[in-house]
């Protein structure tokens, strides 16, 4: 997820943070870095202009020059501006006052709406929600049993139109101005959200057709959908990976559907991403979701400061967290997020739980990417072998309780009986346990820095 603009941005910082001076001349030239960076990963120009030069204007100002670290003050003034291109708040799902929330999601074809209903259904249902999933999109012959699976997965009930009942489901017919479909989209919804009301669900998430490029009958058939339903929220999709169009589409849905937020979608990919970072500020309407996988699970609440500081690769512990409450029983989560709060070490007890709740989520990788630091090993961690985290866990396993709640206690004769224990050698052992430390002291380092002097990642 914007790997290369945060190496590249990781880079340009190195030099800068190390400077107890940081003259106008290393400001111009970090803010031509971070400018080409940006372009390079597909942030779009005005995007960048703007951003580019708010950042100048505080640099260049007091605000810098009378600072006790004026490199790191460079890096908190980008990451500020970061956050506020990325929409600064992070928006919540507004819920209407009278249930059913009805939320329309509105994108191209194969944008990743049908999917994120799921993903989407799933979280609500997560919350305490008790959510309904609407298929009109008629378009695609296959769209509605692939929302069916989709709600299947999730566990969420799909209102669909009846095989050969509704409006003419099995032959096609004309919607509207002569587009061909499976029906008529616009009486699916109503009665999707009649049936949610009816049996008395409190949000109806409402799929519709997607054209393989943005025209005007789309945006017809979205923008008629809209006015019969009324929805709370407008969710546009777009997919992150197609580079400049994707701002180019949301101008044009901006224009022809007027969406409330947006779902960055394929987020996993490694492109470049940058055009997507553009969408806030070119449409003013805030990103509430990323979506990060095929997975049902691979969804998140897109926090713009969470965002801005994965991209800066500062880590981004927060969601760590919330990711890993959904895994934890509540007493050992709990039990984490105090620890984090006072400041106590994390110990390798917690560290085997960490490692098997991460296992029943099972995606490691993406969970470790967001470790404060972890950019810089990103090679390692594609290079990952399920196998080398099984030796780790032998390894912890053969500690002994005290050694897990103490690992700096750990000696020379303690090390060559894990290792004996869970059949590595000893140098692993010590491998691990500096890494251990090493992670201990980048989530203090994190905690009392409130993320930024001595930040991990970079080199200060
Ligand atoms: P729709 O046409 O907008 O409904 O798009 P779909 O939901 O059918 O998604 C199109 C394709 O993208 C499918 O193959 C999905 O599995 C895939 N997809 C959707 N979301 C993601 C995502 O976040 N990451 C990845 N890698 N693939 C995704």
């Amino acid at each position: 997820m914007f790997n290369n603009l945060s190496d590249r941005l990781t880079l340009t910082f190195k030099n800068l943070r190390s400077k107890g001076r940081v003259t106008d001349s290393d400001i111009n030239a970090t803010i031509r870095d971070i400018r080409v960076a940006l372009l390079d990963a597909d942030v779009s120009l005005p995007v960048v202009r703007a951003f580019t030069s708010r950042v100048r204007e505080r640099a260049l100002g007091a605000e810098v020059h009378e600072a006790l670290n004026p490199g790191q003050q460079v890096v908190k003034i980008v990451n500020d501006e970061l956050v506020e291109i990325l929409g600064g708040q992070t928006r919540p799902i507004r819920l209407a006052k009278q249930p059913p929330t009805v939320i329309m999601l509105a994108g191209l074809q194969g944008s990743g709406k049908t999917t994120l209903a799921g993903k989407l259904g799933y979280w609500l249902k997560q919350q305490g929600h008790t959510p309904m999933l609407v298929a009109a999109d008629l378009q695609r012959p296959n769209a509605v049993t692939q929302l069916e699976v989709v709600g299947e997965r999730a566990g969420v009930p799909v209102f669909a139109p009846e095989r050969g009942n509704v409006a003419g489901y099995d032959a096609a017919v004309e919607y509207g101005s002569g587009t061909r479909g499976y029906g008529d989209p616009i009486t699916v919804a109503r009665q999707g959200v009649a049936e949610a009301q009816r049996q008395q669900r409190d949000v109806v998430i409402v799929d519709t057709a997607g054209r393989l490029a943005i025209d005007t009958e789309l945006m017809q058939q979205a923008a008629d959908i809209r006015s019969a339903i009324e929805p709370d929220e407008v969710l546009f999709v777009v997919d992150a990976m197609i580079g400049q169009a994707a701002v180019d589409t949301a101008v044009a849905f901006s224009d022809g559907v007027d969406f409330t937020g947006v779902v960055l979608s394929k987020l996993d990919g490694d492109a470049r991403g940058g055009a997507a970072l553009s969408i806030a500020h070119v449409t003013g309407r805030p990103i509430m979701f990323a979506s990060t996988g095929e997975q049902t699970k691979d969804f998140e609440v897109f926090h713009p400061d969470r965002m801005a500081s994965r991209i800066l690769d500062m880590g981004d512990v927060l969601t760590l967290i919330e990711q890993a409450e959904r895994a934890f029983d509540r007493r050992e989560q709990q039990e984490l997020t105090r620890k984090f709060m006072e400041e106590e070490d994390f110990t390798f007890d917690d560290f085997l739980q960490q490692m098997s709740a991460i296992k029943k989520m099972g995606s490691l990788k993406q969970l470790l990417g967001m470790m404060p630091g972890m950019n810089q090993m990103r090679e390692q961690l594609a290079s990952l072998d399920e196998r080398e985290f099984d030796r780790v866990e032998a390894m912890v396993r053969s500690m002994t309780p005290f050694e897990r709640n103490h690992p700096k206690q750990i000696n020379g004769s303690r090390r060559a009986r894990i290792a004996r224990g869970s059949g590595v050698t000893v140098s692993e052992v010590n491998q691990l346990l500096e890494r251990f430390g090493q992670a201990q002291k980048m989530m203090r380092q994190l905690r009392r820095g409130g993320g930024i002097p001595g930040m991990p990642g970079m080199p200060g």
